[in-house]
Parts: structure tokens; C-alpha cells; sequence
């Protein structure tokens, strides 16, 4: 299954509320999630495998779903990248 990152920006004044929204969607959803705040940067970032984005916007809490930013994650292998440079 794809891996998607969701990234949930929210303010200080938000914070607790984000907390509390993402500990009810699930200790699932809360395993999943890093977060900056204690370093002063409030975002989540949680990174879950789901079927696609529509599935990946669904497990965002209502209140942050239209502030989540979804995101399909890839990696490269190094013959990837060698492959990518021009020839020549
Ligand atoms: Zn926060």
C-alpha cells in the first residue's frame, strides 16, 4: 500500500484541540504522528499507509481536514537517481 504523508499545520491556540482530535481518531492515528510543537513548530506529520489520497483525507480529523495537507511519499533508489542525470 502507497504511503502518505498528511501534515496538519495548526497555531498555538489550536494545539490542544489538534491533540485531542487526532488521540480520539485513534491510537493508531496518534502512533503515526510526530509533532514539532514542543519545538515550537505546530505541525503533525503523520505518515500511514492507506489505498489512496481520498482514504488518506478521510482519516484527517473533520475540524483539521481542510488545513491537512496530503501527500503520496516515494523513495529513490540510487540507480534511480544515477538514472536521472543527462547522459553524457
Ligand atoms: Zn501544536
Amino acid at each position: 500500500m502507497p504511503q502518505y504523508l498528511i501534515e496538519v499545520v495548526h497555531t498555538p491556540e489550536e494545539c490542544l484541540r489538534a491533540l485531542d482530535a487526532v488521540m480520539l481518531a485513534g491510537a493508531h492515528m496518534l502512533t503515526n504522528s510526530h509533532w514539532g510543537c514542543k519545538d515550537g513548530v505546530h505541525d503533525a506529520w503523520i505518515i500511514l499507509e492507506v489505498e489512496n489520497d481520498t482514504e488518506a483525507r478521510r482519516v484527517v480529523p473533520p475540524a483539521f481536514r481542510h488545513q491537512a495537507r496530503v501527500v503520496r511519499l516515494n523513495k529513490f533508489t540510487p540507480e534511480e537517481i544515477r538514472a536521472m542525470h543527462p547522459k553524457g
